[in-house]
């Protein structure tokens, strides 16, 4: 039997031996888009209608990652093109990785860690920074990642709200919308998916509802809050600080940003472990040997 061509960007971790099923190719060899059946794609980088009519044969478009907004789903339904993604693999590893970053924000880790390699410890301590102790923090999604960050928090002994459009059957006080929970909060922590439908979420009076300090962290999708009016109101005192591993146009990330001293800046590398990026290997890998098997794809979003 002819071994499927599998168009991939780049490559990504996979256990030994996975991809000998496939005939591989990609941007860098040229001449087979007729014959590619599936796709595996990482990063945020778009795949829309015009990408899919480059590849008539495509069957199922496997996402490296839980977050597919990247991906024209409709588009895909139009064509009967499969997509697939990796969830759970990672929830765990991004939960704790969000935890360390809303640490790193309040404490100024980085910061800190800067002050010292500078050689200012000797001439003054570091300054005091914001606490967690006894604040309250929100979360916007309570999905499978935002319910591991919950726990988590829980046991800092910290007090948890969240925001979702459905409200969970969990121990946690929910909001309506993503103003009511800010301005209930000291914190915010954005885990929602990306896409039109929470683009802007957190906007300027989300932002400034969590006060001079108040502290948001972004492991969404930069999409979700408005970067202008984070800019301004960090820049003016009207939000303390923030902690982004996403951004709107990533990997071009504002000079701004970069410029404010109460940001911790990390380049989207939530999942980002060797164990984590396997098993997502290994989750897309399951998801296209199942559709070239049986057909039935086990993490099908479209
Ligand atoms: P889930 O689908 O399990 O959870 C999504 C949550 O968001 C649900 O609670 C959902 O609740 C809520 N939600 C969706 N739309 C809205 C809305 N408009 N307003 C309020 N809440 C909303 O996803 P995961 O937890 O697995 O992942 C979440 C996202 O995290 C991914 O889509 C991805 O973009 C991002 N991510 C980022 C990573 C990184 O490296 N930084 C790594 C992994 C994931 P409801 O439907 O009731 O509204």
């Amino acid at each position: 039997m002819t071994r499927p061509v599998l168009y991939m960007p780049r490559a990504f971790a996979t256990s030994e031996g996975r991809l000998d099923g496939y005939q591989l190719t990609g941007p860098d060899r040229t001449g087979r888009d007729g014959e590619v059946r599936a796709m595996a794609v990482a990063g945020t980088g778009k795949v829309d209608a015009a990408v899919m009519d480059r590849f008539p044969a495509l069957e199922i478009i496997a996402k490296f990652g839980v977050g597919y907004d990247s991906i024209d789903v409709a588009a895909a339904q139009a064509r009967g093109i499969v997509v697939t993604n990796t969830p759970d693999v990672l929830t765990e590893e991004v939960a704790d990785f969000a935890l360390g970053l809303l640490i790193a924000t309040s404490r100024q880790l980085p910061q800190a860690d800067a002050y010292l390699r500078a050689g200012h410890w000797p001439q003054k301590p570091y300054p005091l920074t914001f606490s967690l102790r006894g604040r309250k923090i929100g979360l916007l999604g309570l999905g499978r990642i935002g319910q591991a960050i919950a726990e988590r928090l829980t046991a800092m002994k910290l007090e948890v709200a969240y925001c979702t459009r459905r409200p969970r059957d969990l121990p946690y006080a929910h909001y309506p919308d993503a103003l009511a929970l800010a301005e209930a909060c000291d914190a915010l922590v954005v885990i929602v998916p990306g896409g039109a439908e929470t683009a802007g979420l957190v906007d300027a009076a989300v932002i400034e509802a969590l006060g001079r300090q108040g502290i948001l962290v972004n492991v969404a999708r930069g999409t979700v809050v408005d970067e202008a009016a984070l800019i301004a109101a960090l820049s003016t005192g009207k939000l303390g600080a923030a902690g982004l591993d996403v951004f709107e146009y990533e990997p071009q990330v504002p000079q701004a940003l970069i410029d404010l001293p109460n940001t911790v800046l990390l380049p989207h590398v939530g999942s980002a472990t060797e164990v984590t990026r396997r098993a997502m290997g290994d989750r897309v890998l399951d998801n296209l040997d199942a559709w070239f098997g049986s057909g039935k794809v086990p993490d099908r979003v479209a």
